[in-house]
């Protein structure tokens, strides 16, 4: 029993190669939220499994095949949240935060659907998600979308398109549900396994289908705006106008229906064609009617996900090679006095100049592997420390990027050298 043990297939690591591209998705998120007046709410990562049965509704991928369900030692049925929204709804109803009152809420946090791990597609994820409830819209409808917009803007990434569609009312999209079940059942023959059983559960989940077999058929299926209601076409043009306005470019994806059962009117997704068959890369829309279904007041809202690690590849494209977080300056330590010496040194330094990272050269080493190392740590410049110089009461200091020779000063003066050095380099 000496084996090694693995991880959860499906679930990763994230190290710290990775990590500053991460920080940097979260910081630019939660910065850009702040500035659109979201505030930050947190929720548990497993929930009653019930809640995400009435909320995301029997008849969808997520809640049929693909929920991490458990039953706890006290028999209760539990579930590893599989998404967000249903979470957040439940904690404003059940701490009283309705009543009239208007919220903008963001979360992030790992997700987990029991879904066949392939590139893109894991088993634990993560979301950035983000609520707006109390709104009618479709005014909130153009300012969450604007805010991704921005969000792509302020993240470099350029190789994303936004979809939109509006799903209708309850009352609209269940004649259009009654048309697409005739047409699905005069080509019956042609159905694969899932949309076969779609057909009697939830047809319009059939439109969502990623089998090719299925694409043609689609293609040709009757339209949902064919059957819209009157408010929601005004609302839709409302949405679109808004972006116009704002010059966001937008393609009407009409077959658009989202995965999740409690959407209306308006859904949107971006997508990208540079991440292969996962091309969704934030998606969201309308759930007017979600709140009252889990027991609160009747309340409009909108709400969107984006997927992390989707989100991180295209950030991983669209920044300049190997721009980790590397150090401020490197500093080597020559011989055994200067060893000594550099610690208390470098803890003075980082008192002086808090906002700089500073690396020492753990482990000795002679001189010239130090450099290398210093080198291969990405910083800017090296402070180095021999004894002769602390001899002298000085240091020396030396671009690692640049093409210029090493300078003395005096330990006192060093603090204002870096920083000098820094800004030249
Ligand atoms: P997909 O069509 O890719 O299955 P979805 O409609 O199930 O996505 P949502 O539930 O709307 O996705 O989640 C929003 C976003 O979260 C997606 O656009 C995607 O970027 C990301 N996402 C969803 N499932 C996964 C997963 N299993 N692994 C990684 N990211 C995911
Ligand atoms: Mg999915």
């Amino acid at each position: 029993m000496t084996g090694q043990i693995q991880a959860v297939r499906g679930m990763n690591d994230i190290l710290p190669a990775d990590i500053g591209l991460w920080q940097r998705l979260e910081a630019v998120a939660r910065e850009l939220l702040e500035g659109y007046g979201y505030a930050q709410i947190r929720v548990p990562l497993v929930e009653h499994t019930e809640l995400f049965q009435r909320a995301i509704g029997e008849y969808t991928d997520v809640v049929e095949k693909e929920m991490y369900t458990f039953k706890d030692q006290g028999g209760e049925s539990l579930t590893l949240r599989p998404e967000a929204t249903a979470g957040i709804v439940r904690a404003i109803i059940e701490n009283g935060m309705l009543r009239g009152q208007r919220h903008k809420l963001w979360c992030v946090g790992p997700m987990f659907r029991h879904e066949k791990p392939q590139k893109g597609r894991f088993r634990q994820f993560h979301q950035v998600d983000v609520e707006a409830i109390g709104f009618p819209g479709p005014d909130v409808d153009v300012e969450l979308i604007a805010l991704l917009a921005r969000l792509w803007r302020a993240l470099g990434i350029e190789r994303v398109r936004l979809q939109v569609n509006s799903l209708g009312t309850p009352e609209s999209r269940g004649i259009y549900r009654a048309a697409l079940a005739g047409y699905f059942r005069a080509h019956a023959s042609c159905l694969d396994a899932d949309s076969q059983r779609r057909l009697e559960t939830n047809p319009l989940r059939i439109l969502d289908s990623k089998h090719p077999q299925m694409q043609p058929l689609i293609a040709r299926a009757p339209l949902l705006s064919e059957h819209l209601d009157a408010e929601s076409r005004a609302h839709f043009q409302a949405l679109c106008a808004g972006l116009d306005a704002l010059r966001i470019p937008f393609e009407v994806n009409p077959r658009l229906v989202r995965g999740l059962d409690y959407y209306g009117r308006t859904v949107f997704e971006w997508v990208t064609d540079a991440l292969g068959a996962q091309d969704a890369v934030c998606a969201g829309g309308r759930y007017d009617g979600l709140i009252a279904q889990l027991g609160g007041e009747p309340t409009p809202a909108i709400g969107f996900a984006l997927g992390m690690e989707r989100t991180i590849e295209l950030l991983r494209l669209a920044s300049a090679q190997g721009e980790g977080p590397g150090p401020d300056v490197y500093v080597i330590a020559n011989g055994e006095r200067a060893g000594t010496a550099a610690f208390p040194l470098i803890e003075r330094l980082r008192d002086a100049l808090p906002r700089l990272r500073f690396e020492l050269s753990l482990g000795g080493g002679n001189f010239k592997s130090q450099f290398r190392r210093a080198d291969r740590s990405g910083a800017r410049l090296a402070l180095v420390m021999g004894d002769d110089e602390l001899a002298r009461g000085a240091a020396a200091l030396k671009p690692l990027r640049q093409d210029r020779g090493q300078s003395e000063c005096t330990l006192e003066e060093l603090p204002a050298r870096i920083e000098a050095a820094l800004r030249v380099s």
